[in-house]
């Protein structure tokens, strides 16, 4: 675009794809005939727009940014994350695609709250003004008011569609945690889209954004039609102070919201030109999308954690595994799932994760309610005896885990540097010479099995956990380890496995009975 005058930034729109009323090729050339240089397209939980409008703002010679507008539970309302610079990947779009059916499931409740009131809408008519895949409130709106029910669509929502109305329906969304996961997953950089809609007080707003940060949140949206000057100033303060990136953009949805000007906002109340934060933003993005072939490419270890068993609320294995999920420990990542108590399946979902993440070291813990310390163990036998029934119901009375297999596997983890590692973590941790003959035996026997036959070249082995001390509190006699204790155990043990995976070091690690 040539001419010297200036040139805006709008990182905020919807299309037909969403709740807009232009195509995306049409919301493009919208966008260019109003001096809009660099557009980001960011429909409700949708991606399926990019292509069009790419292909239009490629034709036309603007900068065009791929986004998405996401919405997470956030108390009795929403909380709209927007990714931008997102890769169209099929993870993202299966996230987008449960959303979708959420969507669904709500539409439903609503309208037939309306059909309660005597309102006859059904979904066909709202699914043809929707066109798209996304079919929200703006849309039953409209339709409300095509048939005289209301005399605006303004007066749809304060009457029935809004939150708290009378037909309101909380969708079943996303945590924002799982959302900003998403976005960071497909490379993209996770904002916070107008604060100001959060409602919270100055104090309360930056709690919210420094624990969004912590979960990986980098940009706030600092201009937008709903925040006036003011309100951009202080938000462009915060942005600054808590390290997060500037954003922007009008919110455009076309004659849905016809008083949105694309790159203008309300009553010209917004005016991004500041070609910088573009520069900043799409790094960002690069980096992130650096940093998810990194991890691809990094060295993988795993850890599984048993689902709870013997009427146990929680399971100490899987709460402390959990916890180490993505955690980076001499160049290796952490990756964790979360296994059954149940004979068998429990093999086959570690074989499924193994088959995921293709790891060099899988370890997998189990609780040992009577364990002292953190117990390593040094050999897995075939032989299922069962004092009490799996979480199946199972409960075979001295059988092989596998027929034909041999009468026991030793783990191939260093065993004996692992417990001294985790011993000089002030961590209590011991050779242990019997992982009993339950689910704990059954899994480091069989993983043993599956590795000699499928994957030689991993190693594996198994950790028993004592209780939790909220787990043993009432059970006199009970001994117990703090979670954080037991997560300092396992990532001693880890980095001894990766240490010492080509030998164990000479160690006295036996029982005399
Ligand atoms: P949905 O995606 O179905 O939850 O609808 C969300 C959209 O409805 C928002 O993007 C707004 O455009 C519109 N909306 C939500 N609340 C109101 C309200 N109180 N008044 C007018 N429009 C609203
Ligand atoms: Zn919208
Ligand atoms: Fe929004
Ligand atoms: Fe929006």
């Amino acid at each position: 675009m040539q001419s010297n005058e200036k040139l805006y930034i709008d990182l905020h729109c919807h299309s037909t794809a969403s709740d807009g009323t232009d195509s995306p090729a049409r919301l493009v050339a919208h966008a260019v005939k109003n001096r809009v240089d660099v557009l980001a397209l960011t429909d409700h939980d949708t991606i399926a727009g990019l292509p069009e409008a790419k292909l239009a703002a490629s034709q036309l010679g603007i900068t065009f940014i791929p986004g998405v507008e996401i919405s997470a539970n956030y108390g009795t309302g929403e909380m709209h994350l927007l990714g931008l610079g997102i890769q169209e990947t099929v993870q993202l779009q299966a996230f987008l695609q449960r959303m979708v059916k959420n969507r669904d499931e709500r539409n439903r409740k609503i309208l037939a709250k309306l059909n309660q009131l005597g309102f006859k809408i059904d979904l066909t008519e709202v699914e043809a003004v929707a066109k798209g895949d996304i079919v929200s409130r703006p849309h039953m709106a409209t339709v409300m008011l095509g048939k005289g029910y209301v005399s605006s669509r303004q007066e749809a929502f304060d009457l029935y569609l809004a939150n708290g109305a009378k037909c309101y329906v909380q969708r079943d969304s996303p945590s924002p945690e799982e959302c900003i996961a998403s976005i960071l997953a497909a490379g993209g950089v996770p904002v916070l889209a107008h604060p100001i809609q959060l409602g919270l007080s100055r104090k309360a707003l930056i709690q919210t954004l420094l624990h969004l940060k912590a979960a990986g949140l980098q940009g706030m949206e600092v201009w937008h039609s709903d925040q006036n000057g003011s309100v951009q100033h202080d938000y462009y303060e915060l942005a600054q102070m808590l390290d997060l990136l500037p954003t922007g953009g009008s919110d455009y949805h076309g004659s849905n919201k016809p008083h949105v000007a694309i790159g203008r906002g309300i009553d010209k109340n917004i005016s991004i030109t500041d070609h910088t934060i573009v520069e900043r933003l799409l790094k960002q993005a690069s980096d992130n999308q650096k940093n998810i072939l990194r991890r691809f490419l990094m060295k993988k270890v795993l850890l599984t954690g048993f689902q709870p068993f013997g009427g146990e609320a929680v399971n100490p294995a899987w709460v402390a595994v959990k916890e180490l999920t993505g955690k980076i420990i001499l160049d290796h990542e952490i990756v964790t799932g979360e296994i059954p108590v149940v004979r068998y399946a429990a093999l086959i979902a570690t074989e499924r994760l193994i088959e995921e993440y293709h790891p060099e070291i899988v370890i997998n813990v189990g609780q040992a309610g009577s364990a002292l310390v953190m117990r390593v163990e040094r050999i897995g036998i075939n032989c299922d005896d069962y004092s009490i029934p799996d979480n199946a119901g199972n409960q075979p009375m001295g059988e092989p885990v596998v027929p034909e297999g041999p009468a026991a596997y030793f783990v191939t983890l260093p065993i004996k540097a692992m417990v001294q590692e985790m011993n000089l973590a002030n961590v209590p941790a011991e050779v242990s010479n019997s992982a009993g003959t339950y689910l704990c035996n059954h899994v480091c026997y069989g993983v043993s099995h599956i590795a000699a036959c499928k994957y030689p070249q991993i190693l594996t082995g198994f950790i028993h956990i004592p209780f939790l001390p909220e787990q043993a509190a009432g059970k006199r006699g009970r001994p117990s380890m703090a979670v954080t204790t037991v997560v300092t155990g396992l990532e001693a043990a880890v980095s001894a496995a990766i240490r010492y995976r080509n030998g164990d070091i000479n160690a006295e690690g036996g029982a005399q009975h």
